[in-house]
C-alpha cells in the first residue's frame, strides 16, 4: 500500500529508543506518531541473540533510583527472569586485577606504587580547578591521575581532558576524599550508583519490548527518518517522502542533528563526542571467572573496557563485549582491529589458547558526548527556544549529556506529564 504524503499527529516523536518510546507509553490519548529512521525499535538498548550468546550494544545494565520505574517494567517482563547482580568490576594493572575505583584502593597496588599515589594524595595541590583534567589532579594528586584516571578517560572519551567540564560525568564518576581512600585501605566501601544492577535472561532489549507494550506498534514508522523541520510551519518531512504535521515535536535524535533539521543558528564546533567501537565476542570455553568487567588504563591496549556477560548468566563460554574510544569519522578496519583486540586480551590473559567461534561489531556514534562549558550553556539556551516553538529535544542525545536508561524514561515520564489533560503547561 503506498503511503501517504501527508500526516497529521499530536506528538511526532523521532526515535523509538528508550526515550522516544518512554514519551509514547506516559502521554495521554494516542494521538502520536513515531518515526524511527532504523529498521527497529530500541535504538542502544538493542540486544543480539547469535550462535546460542546474548550480547547487547555495549553492556547494558540497569540501576534504578526510582522503584516504581523499574516494577512498572518488570511486571511487564513475566515471561523473562530478571537477575539481580552485585557488581565486580576490576582493573589491570601490572598483570594483576584491582578492585574499582582506582582511587579508593591503591592500598591494592605494589608497594612504590602505592607509595607514590599516597604521598601525591597527601601533597596534592587542591587549587580551584577550571576543567575536568585540573580535577582529576586537583582531587586525587599526580600518581593517581597520571596512572589511572588521566588515561582511562583519555581512552574512553578520545579527547583532551583539559576541554571537558568540571563535572563532565557528574553522578557517575565516583569522587573519594583522602579520608575515605584512606578508611578503604581496612574497611572496603567501594559503593557505586550501579553497586547492584539488573539485567534480563533477554538481554536489555527486554526494557525496550516491555515500553512498547504501551504503545501503539502501528504509531511506529520503521525506517522512516526525519530530515527537515519547518518550525513555523510545524511539519516534519521525512525520507518517506511524507510531510507530517505536528502540534508538538519530542526528538531523542543527537542534539546538533536537530539543530541542523530546524536550521536554528548554533555553533556546531560546540558539540562534539567519542564513538565507540564495539566487539562482542564469544569463546569456545570459560575465561576470567568473578569478574562482570575490567577497565584496562594502558595506552598500549587497544580497549578501555571488557566486560563478561557469562559471569552475569552464569554460562561456560566466554561470552565478552570489548569497547574501544574513537574520534569521529576515525577509519575503522574491522578485521584488523578485531586481530588487534584478540592479540591484546592475549597479552593481559583474557584468552589463553580460546577459540573465536562467533563475533559480532556496532560502532555507537555518538557515544560519550563531550560536555563542556559551552556545550553545556548552548544546550540550554537552545533546547529553551526550540520549546518555544514546541520542540522537545530530550533522551541521552537530545539533551546532550551523560546519563541512563533510567534518567531518559524519568525525563520523558515528566514532559508526558506536562501535556496531560488539566496540567498547567502543554
Ligand atoms: C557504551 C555505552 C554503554 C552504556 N551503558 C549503559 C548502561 O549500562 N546502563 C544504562 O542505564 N545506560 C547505559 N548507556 C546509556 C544508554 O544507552 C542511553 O541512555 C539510552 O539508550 C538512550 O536512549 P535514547 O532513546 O535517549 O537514545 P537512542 O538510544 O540513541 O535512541 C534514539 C533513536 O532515534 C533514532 N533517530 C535518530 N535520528 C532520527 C531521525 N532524524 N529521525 C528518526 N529517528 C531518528 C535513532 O535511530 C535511535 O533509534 C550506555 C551508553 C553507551 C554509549
Amino acid at each position: 500500500m503506498p503511503v501517504s504524503t501527508s500526516a497529521e499527529t499530536r506528538f511526532l516523536v523521532l526515535g523509538a529508543g528508550i526515550s522516544g518510546l518512554a514519551f509514547a507509553d506516559w502521554v495521554a490519548g494516542d494521538d502520536y506518531l513515531i518515526c524511527e529512521a532504523d529498521a527497529e525499535v530500541g535504538g542502544y538498548c538493542k540486544t543480539v541473540l547469535q550462535d546460542g550468546f546474548t550480547w547487547d550494544y555495549s553492556g547494558h545494565f540497569f540501576h534504578f533510583r526510582h522503584p516504581e520505574i523499574e516494577r512498572y517494567l518488570v511486571d511487564r517482563m513475566q515471561d523473562q527472569r530478571v537477575l539481580e547482580v552485585m557488581k565486580e568490576s576490576r582493573i589491570h594493572w601490572k598483570g594483576e586485577l584491582i578492585d574499582f575505583p582506582f582511587q579508593k584502593n591503591i592500598h591494592q597496588l605494589p608497594k612504590e606504587d602505592l607509595l607514590d599515589a599516597l604521598h601525591d594524595l597527601y601533597f596534592r595541590e587542591a587549587g580551584d580547578p577550571t576543567n575536568f583534567l585540573e580535577m582529576l589532579y586537583a582531587k586525587f594528586g599526580r600518581s593517581i591521575a597520571d596512572m589511572f584516571l588521566v588515561p582511562y578517560n583519555e581512552k574512553l572519551y578520545a579527547t583532551d581532558l583539559s576541554t571537558l567540564d568540571v563535572d563532565a560525568m557528574g553522578r557517575f564518576f565516583p569522587y573519594a576524599d583522602v579520608d575515605e581512600v584512606i578508611r578503604n585501605f581496612r574497611a572496603a566501601d567501594n559503593q557505586s550508583y550501579n553497586s547492584k544492577f539488573t539485567y534480563p535472561e533477554g538481554g536489555a532489549i527486554q526494557y525496550v519490548h516491555a515500553l512498547m507494550q504501551g504503545v501503539d506498534a502501528k504509531k511506529v514508522a520503521l525506517g522512516e527518518r526525519v530530515e527537515r523541520i519547518d518550525l513555523d510551519a510545524r511539519v516534519a518531512h521525512t525520507s518517506a517522502g511524507r510531510s507530517i504535521r505536528y502540534e508538538q515535536l519530542v526528538s531523542s535524535a543527537p542534539f546538533p542533528k536537530l539543530l541542523e533539521m530546524t536550521g536554528v543558528e548554533h555553533d556546531p564546533a560546540v558539540f562534539t563526542w567519542n564513538e565507540v567501537l564495539v566487539f562482542n565476542l564469544g569463546f569456545d570455553r570459560k575465561g576470567p571467572e568473578g569478574v562482570h568487567w575490567i577497565y584496562y588504563p594502558q595506552r598500549d591496549l587497544a580497549f578501555y573496557r571488557v566486560g563478561f556477560y557469562d559471569n552475569i548468566f552464569g554460562t561456560d563460554r566466554m561470552s565478552t563485549y570489548v569497547e574501544i574510544g574513537l574520534r569521529p569519522g576515525a577509519e575503522i578496519d574491522l578485521e584488523a582491529t578485531r586481530e588487534r583486540v584478540l592479540a591484546d586480551l592475549a597479552r593481559c590473559g583474557v584468552v589463553d589458547g580460546h577459540e573465536l567461534v562467533s563475533w559480532h561489531s556496532v560502532v555507537l556514534d555518538p557515544a560519550y558526548v563531550h560536555i563542556t562549558k559551552q556545550s553545556i550553556a548552548d544546550t540550554e539556551r537552545l533546547r529553551g527556544a526550540l520549546a518555544a516553538h514546541g520542540v522537545h529535544s530530550i533522551g541521552r542525545y537530545g539533551a546532550w549529556t551523560y546519563c541512563s536508561i533510567e534518567d531518559n524514561i524519568v525525563e520523558a515520564r515528566a514532559l508526558a506529564e506536562r501535556f496531560a489533560p488539566g496540567a498547567a503547561v502543554g
